[in-house]
């Protein structure tokens, strides 16, 4: 008998936990479920709820899974989540320094929130879990929990970028947050740039240094590991509803409504990452300079309104609303929208049909961790007569997608050419493109993702 010992439970600690009943909850969601079912596992993180009661826990278990969630005060939640989260770190790690609103009371409510999860977890924790962190609001929770003598393995996974150490040193008190990175066992990012900007930042900017084998030290002594794990979707469950939803009314719908026009579609949260504003412009550009195409397309933007609570996003909303009203002004016929500006979000399985009917996928974030949609949209497309993907460089998906049309999304010139490029492109083209990203995108599924990370992880 070799007598391996089953591995222990696997925690996963998020701000936002997608309970099992959810059922309109993505990939990541899913992947995490998988993972934890097959070990047994715990998902913990904050409720999404505000309440006056934040030591009382709320626990749902689903077979082996059990799910725990906190309410957070008044206090906190803006402090951390609306605050420090989402005006400082969230610009910060997007490139926007210029949007970064920094305030030191912000970042104590951002420390005292992990300190908050710190004291929760440890209370639930066993001695064989493996513990599993994502994302910017949890930074520093390793290092409050290794406060409280946790000794288990505990990773990281960002999935946001990680900007040039030169931008991440402009954040007042920036040692005491992104050197706690050095609590973990191991850091996982998107691309290989963001993986250069931890390395530079540790060995260049706060006196860390490089050990045998690529282990990152920190000025605290710790050392970990950091290395890239690009995050994916799951591929045959998005090309399998995208070929479902062929049937559903609302893509009959949308099919009669493009009177043989040719679609070109954005999906993106309405954030000021996303390059929409940009986007719109490079739309104008095209129709300035191609009326041969008027008339013969059809742009639908789909962006959902996102943390309304803050100033940035309420004024980004304004712009597009003002920039789409101008579009359409301009070029519009009676019988002829240029662009249709949605502000609503849509079911995931509805989304994977508007994908599929889309001849042209416009995806231009100034930045992205990954960016998703990308790689959905080249899993939806039918394989006799798929679409063309317009992506930014500055997605992480264009570090696998190569096969896309890459531009900069800051130059409405070299949009609308990619754009005029892809709706023009030869089926033959289309689909020596098409293949080569679903390659990439069959091989590195999302549980591709999870199970490297965690294998790294445990070993
Ligand atoms: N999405 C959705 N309904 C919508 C808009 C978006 O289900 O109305 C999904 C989209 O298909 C993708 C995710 O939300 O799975 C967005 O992920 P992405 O990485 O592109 O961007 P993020 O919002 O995480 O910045």
């Amino acid at each position: 008998m070799t007598g391996t010992k089953a591995p222990g439970r696997l925690v996963v600690v998020s701000n936002r936990v997608a309970l099992p009943k959810q059922t309109a909850t993505g990939g990541l969601a899913s992947a995490m479920r998988a993972a934890m079912r097959e070990r047994g596992g715990l998902w913990f993180g904050w409720s999404g709820k505000i309440g006056s009661d934040t030591g009382r826990l709320r626990r749902v278990r689903d077979d082996t899974v059990e799910y725990v969630t906190l309410d957070l005060s008044r206090t906190d939640h803006d402090q951390f989540y609306a605050g420090f989260a989402n005006r400082a770190l969230w610009p910060l790690l997007h490139y926007r320094p210029d949007l970064v609103d920094y305030r030191r009371e912000q970042l104590e409510g951002y420390l005292r929130v992990n300190a908050l999860f710190a004291d929760h977890l440890v209370q639930m924790l066993e001695p064989d879990d493996v513990i599993w962190v994502h994302d910017y609001h949890l930074i520093p929770l390793a290092a409050r929990l290794r406060a409280r003598g946790v000794k288990n393995r505990i990773g990281f996974f960002l999935h946001t970028p990680l900007p040039a150490a030169a931008l991440l040193i402009g954040l007042p008190r920036h040692q005491a947050l992104f050197e706690t990175l050095s609590a973990y066992d191991l850091v996982g990012l998107h691309t290989a740039r963001d993986l250069r900007a931890l390395e530079d930042y540790f060995l260049h900017e706060i006196g860390g240094a490089m050990r045998p084998g690529g282990r990152l030290r920190g000025p605290d002594g710790r050392s970990f590991r950091a290395a890239v794990f690009p995050i994916s979707i799951d591929t045959a469950q998005v090309a399998q509803s995208a070929r479902e939803a062929t049937r559903l009314d609302e893509i009959a719908q949308l099919e009669t409504s493009l009177q043989g026009r040719a679609l070109i579609i954005g999906v993106d949260r309405l954030d000021y990452s996303k390059g929409l504003p940009e986007r719109f412009r490079a739309y104008d550009h095209l129709l300035e300079h191609r009326p041969d195409l008027h008339r013969r397309i059809s742009f639908l933007q789909i962006a959902p309104p996102s943390r309304g609570s803050v100033p940035e996003y309420r004024q980004i909303r304004r712009e597009l609303e003002r920039l789409a009203g101008h579009i359409n002004g301009k070029y519009a016929a009676p019988d002829w929208v240029p662009i249709r500006y949605v502000n609503q979000s849509f079911p995931h399985s509805l989304l994977t049909g508007y994908y599929r009917t889309a001849r042209v996928a416009l995806i231009t974030p100034l930045r992205d961790g990954m960016n998703l949609v990308a790689k959905e949209y080249v899993a939806c497309q039918d394989p006799k007569n798929p679409g063309v993907l317009v992506l930014s460089r500055f997605a992480g998906a264009a570090a696998e997608l190569r096969d896309a049309l890459l531009v900069n999304p800051a130059d409405p010139a070299e949009l609308a050419d990619a754009l005029g490029r892809a709706l023009t492109m030869p089926l033959r083209e289309r689909r020596q493109r098409w293949r080569a990203m679903m390659d990439v995108l069959e091989k590195q599924d999302i549980d591709a993702w999870s199970k490297a990370f965690l294998e790294r992880l445990t070993s």
